[in-house]
């Protein structure tokens, strides 16, 4: 860190101290910065950093809703507008138990450089509920929605602010959520990404940040003449991404052995193929959040209250939860010579391991690059709504394959630029922290 970053990040702590998982996004950030803050005066002298750190608008926002016993909930909605200078604010929404404001703001600031990242024109935003998805009927679910949606729908756009999924919000709750929005507002627009396939939404969408995270790791074996086929692969999580991860290993002759949840991991040598892949689906649509049923079922070794990191493997995915790979964890990996570490989920290594896994030889790439495969689909969903067309599933298919390749190349040219050849944390927050200051310097005073 520089002085700059340095008093941004001790201004930002005091005036938020609780907010402890935001300010360590802030300062992952920060953390690679100062090369290009020392060479560019301009970003300094028109208080860049200030200005990023700041949202354009936090809203949060009461929930109340009825569940099936007729007693009145409530949780808290947020809604964080980060910054729209590239694009409407774009970013999913999350409905978890441990959703805070703090969370919110550190995952919306991570969307602004992600989205800047895929070279399409997309804000940073992010959004959910402390909501708690877990056993909770359709009915409850779809109460939930409605009343989120009943204030949600002030605030958003189809060029002002779109969300999305994210953990806990599927095609369900975005279902729910969007045929409200339509009946409040008269009106079938592009508001939300993440749509069923039949009433607006885009081929490949619940794939795409899966199949992203793949095309980015076989870009980054290429570089050492090296690709998927024959490589044993470890996953995190069993929802969503690690469904896309599992089908696209698959389809490209690699074997993944593990799938993890809060209760802990199943370890399957054989490879999590065929009907297994399909009932990783039904693992998810039964809203329990655990793991061990898969182990029961097809009689392999569940491990509780652990993480699949100890497992030997070429490649590791970690696509579960934030903070969910330490230090331990790292040097477990590394001790078992694993070639790649490819993030799946949002932020899922902490600074610890982080810094680790930097200074050790494996090929280590941040989910901001990674895993935008599936705000980049959104745009294409946007772009689909927007001339009411749909895209043929080759053709979104090969756009994805190039926004990964871009944001591969990207941040990889721009490790090179700064003598830290293949470091792809520093690439991708250089490269995406550039093109967001550069537009603000653009348009003025943002
Ligand atoms: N929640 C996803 C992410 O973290 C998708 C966001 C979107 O499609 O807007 O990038």
């Amino acid at each position: 860190m520089n002085a700059y970053t340095k008093s941004v990040l001790a201004m930002l702590t005091e005036k938020y101290p609780w907010e402890k998982e935001y300010i360590q996004s802030v300062a992952e950030v920060f953390k690679s910065i100062a090369p290009v803050l020392d060479s560019n005066p301009e970003y300094q002298n028109n208080r860049i950093l200030e200005q990023l750190v700041e949202p354009d608008r936090t809203i949060s926002f009461r929930v109340p809703w009825k569940d099936d016993q007729g007693r009145i909930q409530v949780n808290t909605g947020y809604r964080v507008e980060f910054s729209n200078v590239l694009g409407p604010y774009k970013g999913g929404l999350r409905f978890h138990a441990s959703v805070t404001q703090s969370i919110i703001k550190c995952l919306g600031f991570e969307q602004i450089f992600k989205n800047a990242l895929t070279g399409l024109l997309l804000g940073g935003g992010k959004g959910g509920s402390d909501f708690n998805p877990r056993g909770k009927s359709d009915n409850e679910i779809m109460n939930f929605c409605q009343s989120f949606m009943l204030e949600l729908s002030r605030h958003i756009g189809a060029s002002t602010d779109v969300p999305a999924g994210d953990i806990g919000v599927g095609t369900r709750e975005i279902g729910y959520l969007f045929g409200m929005y339509r009946r409040i507002t008269k009106s079938f627009k592009g508001v939300l990404t993440g749509k069923g396939i039949t009433w607006g939404g885009s081929y490949l969408r619940p794939e795409a940040t899966g199949y992203g995270i793949v095309y980015f790791a076989e870009e980054l074996l290429k570089n050492v003449e090296d690709d998927i086929e024959g490589k044993t692969v470890t996953v995190s999580g069993f929802g969503n991404v690690a469904w896309g991860v599992v089908k696209k290993v698959n389809e490209l002759g690699g074997k993944v052995v593990t799938l993890s949840g809060p209760d802990g991991f199943i370890h399957d040598p054989e490879g999590i193929t065929g009907e297994k892949v399909d009932y990783m689906l039904k693992l998810r649509l039964s809203g329990n959040d655990v793991v061990k049923d898969y182990a029961d079922k097809f009689n392999v070794d569940f491990y509780k209250d652990q993480r699949p990191w100890v497992i030997p493997c070429d490649i590791a995915f970690p696509c579960a939860t934030q903070n969910e790979l330490d230090l331990d964890d790292a040097k477990a990996l590394v001790k078992n010579n694993v070639k790649c570490l490819v993030e799946g989920a949002n932020l899922p290594v902490t600074l610890e391991g982080m810094e680790f896994l930097e200074k050790s030889d494996i090929m280590y790439a941040p989910a901001k690059a990674c895993n935008a495969g599936g705000v980049a689909c959104s745009c294409f969903e946007m772009a689909q709504n927007a001339t009411f067309m749909n895209w043929t599933e080759e053709e979104v298919d090969n756009r994805l394959h190039q926004v990964m390749k871009h944001i591969h190349d990207q941040c990889y040219e721009t490790s090179c630029e700064f003598n830290k050849k293949g470091n792809y944390i520093f690439g991708a927050n250089v490269a995406g922290f550039r093109r967001v200051a550069d537009a603000i310097l653009d348009q003025g005073l943002s």
